[in-house]
């Protein structure tokens, strides 16, 4: 008798490629077919407890892009994209049955409300005989490999990063599968994508840079950071910068989508400094990337002291009249404080503001305006082209001091900032001069 056909689902999410990607390379090794979808869960598309949209239309913009790349990408290797669109439970059920798959590969989920679709995915498959497999996507290290258990986490980053770098290597970037043994698949639903309400996004010519989606891109976005500008060798100097290309690697949407991995970043900074040399902005790119990895660590140690309002007592109930009006100048770039409202309009009108921006008008919405912080994170998670639940989060809670850091309160003082970081103001008129 032959024996029976090994059949896999690889369920993409904030992984969307085929490089460097532990659920894939895993499935093809195991399997003797494979079948890639993505669910657009309906959920990602509502509005959330803080009346914000959980996705909002730059990101949209961005995630259907990258699932057409994928979708080629895909194709080229001899496989395809299923796209799914629904609750992930009752639309993974489905396909499980559709194709008898015995095993599903996915991406392994730290934040709780991602934890929560996933127990419903998995109770849901309790009687279709079909096994649930995660694995590491996101950072630079593998958590296994860390010389702590993540209950253990240093509660500092400074203590985290000197425990682990130099110490734990970070493991080789996988291959892409040279071929995917896939059933025949339908081209990509591009009416579904079409159907999701993204309003036309308009290109602002003032973007620090027009993003979009997808492997080729955050290559390309790559190649010219370190290659063609080598913005790379001086990043230390420009990282607090706010306008224009060149002073950050504005890598974040992609890696937020895993249109390119944290591993393979490192891999091409260290060819970089074989070619180039290393020096303090090589090291320090990689000492960001520390800080991503940390938060994503940090998501998993704390993750219901998050999502809890803060403990400032002065903080004002959400929802009042006094609060709406707050809450709406922060939005709209009216508060009447320059270098708030330049930064909140960036935020507005192109989906990224830079790191210096987003310290500011986060310290300025808990500390200044007094206003509850996860209602400007749930903005954040609205706006952010580069969206990541652990790094907005934790950024956030970090500075309202409900994080696990002991330092209570991280106040900015904007005047002091603007004048350091915008001496000429050449970032306030190019967002308030229109
Ligand atoms: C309130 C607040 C909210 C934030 N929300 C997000 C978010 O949703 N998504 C997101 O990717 N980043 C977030 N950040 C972190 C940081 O601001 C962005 O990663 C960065 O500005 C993106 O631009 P870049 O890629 O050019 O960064 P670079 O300066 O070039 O840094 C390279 C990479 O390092 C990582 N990194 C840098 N700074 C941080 C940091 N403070 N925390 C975690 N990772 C970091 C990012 O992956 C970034 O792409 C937030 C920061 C704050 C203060």
């Amino acid at each position: 008798m032959m024996p029976e056909k090994k059949i896999a689902l690889v369920w993409f999410k904030t992984n969307l490629r085929l490089r460097d990607n532990e659920c894939l390379f895993n499935a093809v090794e195991e399997n003797d077919i494979v079948i890639p979808f993505y669910c657009l869960d309906d959920h990602l598309f509502q509005i959330t407890a803080f009346k914000f949209k959980k996705t909002g239309d730059f990101r949209l913009k961005f995630l259907k892009e990258s699932l057409q790349q994928l979708e080629q990408d895909l194709r080229k290797v001899g496989s395809g994209l299923v796209l799914l669109k629904g609750t992930p439970e009752k639309e993974i059920f489905k396909l499980v049955k559709e194709y008898g798959a015995q095993r599903i590969y996915a991406e392994k989920e730290v934040a709780p409300e991602e934890l929560c679709t996933q127990k419903k995915v998995t109770d849901k498959l309790l009687g279709l005989n079909c096994s649930f497999s995660t694995f590491d996507c996101r950072n630079l290290f593998r958590a296994e490999d860390l010389p702590f258990s993540l209950e253990l986490l240093p509660d500092v980053f400074t203590a985290f990063r000197k425990s682990t770098e130099n110490k734990v290597s970070i493991r080789p970037v996988l291959p892409k599968p040279l071929a995917i043994p896939s059933p025949p698949i339908a081209a990509l639903n591009l009416a579904i994508l079409n159907e999701l309400d993204s309003t036309d996004i308009i290109a602002d010519p003032r973007a620090a840079i027009q993003f979009k989606g997808g492997t080729e891109q955050a290559h390309q976005r790559l190649h010219y950071y370190l290659y063609e500008t080598r913005a790379l060798s001086i990043y230390k100097q420009t990282r607090n910068g706010m306008v224009g290309e060149r002073y950050s690697s504005k890598f974040s949407a992609w890696l937020a989508l895993g249109c390119i991995s944290a591993r393979e970043l490192y891999e091409a900074i260290k060819k970089y400094e074989v070619a180039y040399r290393a020096n303090e902005s090589t090291y320090w790119l990689v000492f960001e990337l520390l800080w991503r990895d940390y938060f994503g660590f940090c998501m998993q140690k704390n993750a219901k002291r998050y999502f809890q309002r803060s403990a400032n007592l002065q903080s004002m109930l959400a929802n009042t009249d006094q609060f709406n009006m707050k809450l709406n100048h922060w939005i709209n770039g009216t508060t009447g404080v320059p270098f708030i409202d330049a930064n909140m309009i960036e935020l507005k009108l192109t989906g990224f503001m830079s790191n210096r921006g987003r310290q500011n008008v986060a310290s300025y919405f808990c500390n200044d305006l007094c206003l509850d912080w996860r209602y400007g994170a749930a903005y954040f998670e609205q706006q952010l082209i580069d969206y990541d639940v652990c790094n907005n989060w934790g950024n956030w809670a970090y500075l309202a001091g409900v994080g696990n850091d002991p330092r209570t309160t991280r106040y900015f003082n904007i005047d002091k900032q603007s004048a350091t970081y915008d001496p000429d103001q050449v970032f306030q008129q190019l967002w308030l001069e229109s």
